[in-house]
């Protein structure tokens, strides 16, 4: 029986895990570590190396996205204007990217040389943020760079060697990195490195950036964050450019294994027995339900190969478990069964392919809290219900066999306005018979917020695969909001606050950070760009745990550090 569940979201604001500092675990120091700084450097710069040619079999998904800022008088800054990219990367001849986003149907692809990231046009070059993934690929070794010895550190839980880096050369420094690296200190890869490059031109200009790598696999670290910032940056006669920006990757797994451990799956998998007793035939009605489910499965498992979707997951049934609450107060009973899946994207995206409702990362992370999630998904529940449906062209798999580079043009859900505005009206219906009735003020907050940026933030904002977020009228004016449940006003998150992914497998899972106490105004930030601080952990060493989590969180009382038996070592 279907029952309701409750508090599933607490508000979450400390959208990063701190550095913590954790004096145990000493690695033990095998017979071939190296002895003296020297060596400990040829190490790094072995590994370096290595990654370069490592990542020419990798073809991840980037996305980054850029915030231009304004000062403000009360908020300091605040966004005013905004650039988004989405793109698989292709490492094979340097570094470029496919974008998937681009729906200009010229499709032309920008180019800039290496390191350039400002066009003279100027324009943001997607290909120069994602060159921020490495620090030299044109020689980075003791020939060109000075590495002075600074302190060890914690990022994480991974214990790190800090070096300074210089360029030798003071002459001809066009390229070359300026800055901080942080080395893993048991096999001596670089896992972070803070800085900019040397040598901006009349036409060109380099960023600040801070730039990190996960443990993916083990001996692997791949790219993953890179945080970019510039204030005041003049360039032309008289224009200046402050901005702040997001480089994520992800889907480095996406034709690697994952498809062989599919295919074994398939093999040993038993056949599917219908379990209609009395017939095989299907009615009219069912075959088209059936159609329609296999064109929505169709899509689903075609976003999921091509990296947009995560895999089914434990973020999937949070939503689920809402959409349980919406059903059961209701009374609504779909059949087949509704189904939740996250887009892997940082924009804020929601719409339905037939009963699989689709949240995007970047929603879920800036919504405040558990109602205002209800409100989007009863939103989408709405058309499930109202029987709005999905393209059935889609059940014919040629319609899925599409270039990546025609993948947003190709998928597009987007729904009549006359479906939005009466969804929008059965969403009100469905939410005033919901847990979620006493607490709709903090989701007419998130919508009043959302009004009130979109003029800054228009690539954040508006829907790319659907529609943008639903604009429901009726409870932006009407909803009181909750002091019990939101006390300092909170209308929406920074970005990427609630939702963390594996850049190996794309699978999600919840942050779970300390919420931080009193928020200044000027520290609510909604819908901003803040600087990456994952918590650094080694492959395999958290298995099962939050990875996300803080460092005071409490340890499983039987396991002792240095104890648990390291899968990943041999
Ligand atoms: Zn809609």
């Amino acid at each position: 029986m279907r029952m309701l569940s409750k508090y599933i979201l607490v508000m979450l604001l400390g959208a990063c895990a701190s550095m913590a500092l954790m004096a145990n675990t000493p690695p033990v120091p095998a017979a071939d570590q190296p002895r003296t700084m020297d060596q400990v450097l040829d190490r790094v710069i072995n590994n370096e190396q290595r990654l370069y040619s490592q990542m020419r079999s990798y073809q991840p998904l980037v996305e980054t996205y850029i915030q231009n800022l304004k000062p403000d008088k009360d908020l300091g800054q605040v966004p005013a204007g905004d650039k988004y990219f989405l793109g698989r990367a292709n490492f094979s001849h340097g570094v470029s990217l496919v974008p998937l986003n681009d729906v200009s149907s010229k499709g032309h692809r920008m180019m800039g040389s290496v390191g350039n990231f400002f066009s003279f046009a100027m324009q943001f070059l997607p290909d120069g943020f994602l060159q921020m993934i490495f620090i030299d690929t044109n020689g980075f070794d003791k020939q060109h760079y000075h590495f002075d010895y600074v302190r060890r550190e914690f990022l994480g839980e991974v214990r790190c060697l800090v070096f300074d880096v210089t360029p030798l050369d003071k002459k001809n420094t066009r390229g070359r990195f300026l800055g901080r690296i942080w080395v893993e200190d048991q096999d001596f890869h670089i896992v972070r490195f803070n800085g900019r490059y040397e040598g901006n031109g009349h036409s060109s200009w380099y960023f600040n950036f801070d730039s990190w790598r996960t443990n993916t696999q083990p001996g692997i670290w791949l790219p993953t964050f890179v945080y970019s910032e510039e204030h005041d940056l003049h360039y032309a006669i008289s224009k200046k450019l402050d901005f702040k920006a997001q480089t994520r990757l992800w889907g480095y797994n996406l034709g690697g294994s994952s498809k062989e451990e599919e295919l074994s799956k398939i093999l040993v998998e038993t056949p599917v027995n219908d379990d209609t007793k009395t017939s095989n035939d299907l009615s009219p009605i069912q075959a088209q339900r059936s159609w329609d489910r296999q064109a929505e499965d169709n899509v689903t498992d075609r976003l999921e190969r091509i990296g947009l979707l995560a895999p089914k997951g434990e973020v999937d049934k949070v939503l689920e478990t809402v959409i349980n609450n919406l059903e059961v107060t209701n009374n609504v009973d779909v059949d087949p069964e509704v189904r939740c899946r996250v887009l892997m994207v940082s924009t804020l995206e929601s719409f339905t392919v037939g009963h699989t409702i689709v949240l995007s990362r970047g929603l879920i992370d800036v919504l405040p809290d558990e109602a205002s999630l209800a409100t989007m998904l009863a939103h989408e529940l709405s058309h499930v219900v109202l029987g709005h449906r999905v393209d059935s062209q889609f059940a014919f798999f040629d319609q899925l066999l599409v270039d990546d580079k025609d993948t947003y043009r190709h998928f597009g859900f987007a729904r009549t306005p006359e479906e939005e505005s009466s969804a929008n009206a059965k969403a009100i219906q469905l939410l005033n018979n919901s847990p979620y009735k006493n607490q709709l003020g903090n989701a007419g907050l998130f919508l009043q917020a959302l009004e009130a940026r979109q003029k800054e933030i228009p690539n954040l904002i508006s829907g790319h695969l659907g529609n943008r977020v639903p604009q429901i009228n009726d409870l932006r004016s009407s909803a009181q909001v909750d002091p019990k449940q939101n006390p300092q006003k909170i209308a929406a998150l920074p970005l990427g606050g609630r939702v963390k992914m594996d850049p190996w497998s794309d699978k999600l899972e919840l942050i779970k950070s300390k919420p931080i106490g009193t928020v200044a105004e000027r520290e609510k930030m909604p819908f901003e760009v803040t600087p990456f601080m994952p918590y650094l952990t080694r492959y395999g060493s958290d298995a099962g745990k939050p990875v996300a989590a803080s460092a005071q969180a409490p340890a499983a009382p039987e396991s002792k550090p240095g104890e648990a038996p390291d899968p990943s070592k041999p």
